[in-house]
């Protein structure tokens, strides 16, 4: 496993609500990205995953925590934040948005370069970062507009512009979401060989984990602003330890849980996280008692934040501490 590449340090996010009410968009995540691998962050919408990647791309000013790129803190200061954002790139999920109608493929794409003056080999520039998106050969593509592409030759052109900074990492917000069910694979295909060949790091942030089972190294699910288990993809989502991820496991289509477990509930406020354990009551663990052992400690102490490690599997969950015998 490579070094990380990008890194979160308890990092928080707090937005203020009228009344002096704070909402904890994010609240002590520790996350890292190496070149060359996937990462996915998963979780239930509203559950603090896009305010998380505002946050990693410079765009959301952290209010608590670092943020470090190859080992170098951000600096949120013009030149260094203009830097910070050619390495760590942005792919949206709705391409018809991303994209300017009014503009060709070539002049979306070449955007990226202009905004950071970059004159030196604009057309070569542009023509392999349509080759390496998969828009061959990238000259046909030139002069077209948006709306003469597909949505996934728009996908694959969105995803040319991020490439033409030749980035070190994406962070990929719901990357196929929009697309028709035929072409969500090839633009899965598409990351999958850019990590390869590019050794591009990746955060693909999703609330399907059967996406994130096919395309990440490891997984991050995210409740309430934190992270609440992480680590290898195949070792997390076949042996689901946190009773939040148990739910989400148990209801996709192969699980290898024996039955679903519905969730109850909405997810709280971020400006009302619940006291003690942020996910106690939606967890049905401790509703059944079957966490009678640590029940005094799921009421007393949130059991986060993660620290993150990468070929840990590592799980905020006063139970799974106890059953395994982990040390506190
Ligand atoms: Fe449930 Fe307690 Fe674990 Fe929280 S710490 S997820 S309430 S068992």
């Amino acid at each position: 496993m490579n070094p990380p590449l990008l890194s979160a340090r308890g990092l928080g996010v707090d937005f203020g609500l009228p009344g002096g009410r704070v909402a904890r968009a994010v609240d002590g995540v520790d996350l890292d990205v190496a070149s060359g691998e996937i990462v996915a962050l998963a979780g239930e919408s509203g559950c603090g995953k896009t305010t998380l990647a505002r946050a990693l791309l410079g765009l959301e000013r952290a209010t608590r925590g670092t943020i470090a790129f190859g080992g170098e803190p951000l600096r949120y200061s013009g030149r260094a934040l203009k830097s910070y954002r050619r390495d760590v790139q942005l792919i949206l999920q709705d391409p018809s948005g991303a994209l300017n109608p009014r503009h060709t493929v070539y002049d979306a794409v070449a955007e990226g370069l202009r905004i950071h003056r970059i004159a030196d080999k604009e057309t070569e520039r542009v023509a392999e970062a349509l080759s390496r998106a998969g828009l061959r050969p990238p000259e046909k593509f030139f002069s077209s507009y948006p709306h003469e592409l597909s949505g996934g030759q728009r996908q694959r052109a969105v995803i040319a512009g991020a490439l033409v900074l030749r980035p070190n990492v994406i962070i990929a917000d719901e990357p196929v979401a929009s697309l028709d069910a035929s072409v969500r694979g090839e633009i899965l295909a598409l990351l999958l060989r850019l990590r390869d060949e590019m050794d591009l790091g990746a955060l693909v942030i999703t609330h399907d984990l059967g996406l994130a089972w096919s395309i990440a190294d490891r997984i991050a699910i995210m409740y309430l602003g934190r992270i609440v288990e992480q680590g290898p993809v195949e070792r997390v989502l076949t042996d689901p330890q946190h009773p939040y991820t148990r739910a989400l496991v148990s209801v996709l289509p192969d699980s290898p849980l024996p039955e679903p477990m519905i969730l109850s509930g909405e997810l709280p406020d971020a400006a009302r996280i619940p006291s003690g354990c942020r996910f106690r009551p939606r967890c049905r663990a401790y509703a059944s008692g079957s966490a009678s052992a640590v029940a005094g400690d799921c009421e007393g102490a949130d059991p986060g934040p993660l620290p993150s490690e990468a070929s840990a599997h590592r799980v905020a969950c006063h139970l799974h501490r106890v059953e395994r015998g982990a040390e506190p």
